[in-house]
């Protein structure tokens, strides 16, 4: 749990601090509620964990003297009730290729998490091939073919500007010719162009929907814990276009932030696969919530 702990442990620290400077032995009346919520919320736990965790509070301990460590253990419970259900590791089913569609804003790390989980499936002996889905950065092409190098899978990629959901479709016809194992499609995330780019996604999944109904098997969103609250409207904008199943959260070895997982698990119950620890290709662990949990409220 080392580096996810030390990324963590900076959100804890000043969470920890202010919630043990406020409350080392306290009544816990309503003022007292009113700043804890307070801290928690500038966590960016969000209200809507930090009411929950202040009810339970509420139930037990009002108007009696609360220590600090009473307050983190009924965070950590809280946390971990929300997220234990949604520790989900990526599982595939019969068909074949599997297709996996990985989404979310430039920047996200979405390259990067894609190249360390085409590593793990090449080494696992899985057949995989690689879709370089952004037709419009010729250097996200180039970033993937390292990734695609790395892990040992070719990279499939279009000429620039050219119909990604073409190279999807031409890429889905090869996976099956090649008896590819799992076929995972990089996309764009262009999100200041929105309405262009979700069309764009839409467009992606009716040609994988046609070659198979049951397909995309996995539409991951890959978050950047490092933008704090943006990433709960990140979600907001790809869950329904990119029916998205699964999240995996990067850069949580060098954030303050990772409470958003919590806010945004807490809104949209989706399963967490992965976090992300680090731009190395072994930096991407299983998600655990009590691991999280305990590293979170500290
Ligand atoms: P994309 O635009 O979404 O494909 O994002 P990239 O994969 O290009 O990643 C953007 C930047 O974030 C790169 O510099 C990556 O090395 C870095 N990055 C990705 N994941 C992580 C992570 O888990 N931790 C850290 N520290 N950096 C990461």
């Amino acid at each position: 749990m080392g580096r996810i702990s030390a990324g963590l442990r900076k959100s804890t620290t000043r969470m920890s601090d202010q919630v043990g400077a406020a409350f080392t032995k306290r009544k816990l009346d309503d003022e007292a509620i009113e700043e804890l919520e307070d801290i928690l919320v500038m966590s960016d736990l969000g209200y809507g964990v930090a009411s929950k965790v202040t009810d339970r509070l509420r139930e037990d301990k009002f108007d009696k003297q609360v220590t600090d460590l009473e307050i983190k253990i009924a965070l950590a419970d809280v946390i971990s009730d929300i997220l234990t259900p949604l520790e989900r590791p990526i599982v595939f089913g019969m068909a074949k290729p599997q297709i996996m569609l990985f989404v979310g804003v430039n920047g996200s790390g979405k390259t990067t998490t894609l190249g360390k989980i085409a590593n793990q499936y090449t080494k696992q002996g899985k057949k995989v091939l690689i879709v370089a889905g952004d037709t419009f950065r010729a250097a996200a092409v180039e970033q993937l073919t390292v990734w695609g190098d790395r892990a040992g899978a070719p990279v499939m990629s279009g000429s620039q500007n050219s119909d990604a959901a073409g190279l999807v479709f031409d890429a889905i016809k090869r996976a099956q010719a090649e008896d590819v194992d799992i076929l995972m499609i990089d996309t764009a995330g262009r999100l200041q162009n929105r309405t262009e780019l979700m069309e764009e996604l839409s467009k992606i999944i009716r040609v994988i929907r046609k070659q198979d109904p049951t397909a995309p098997h996995h539409s991951i969103l890959v978050l950047d814990a490092t933008v704090g609250q943006n990433a709960l409207m990140q979600t907001e904008a790809f869950k329904d276009t990119a029916d998205v199943t699964g999240l995996i959260m990067t850069k949580l070895d060098g954030t303050a932030k990772g409470g958003v997982l919590v806010a945004l698990s807490d809104k949209y119950g989706l399963p967490i696969h992965h976090i992300g620890i680090g731009e190395g290709i072994e930096d991407l662990e299983n998600f655990s919530a009590p691991v999280f949990a305990a590293a979170l409220s500290g």
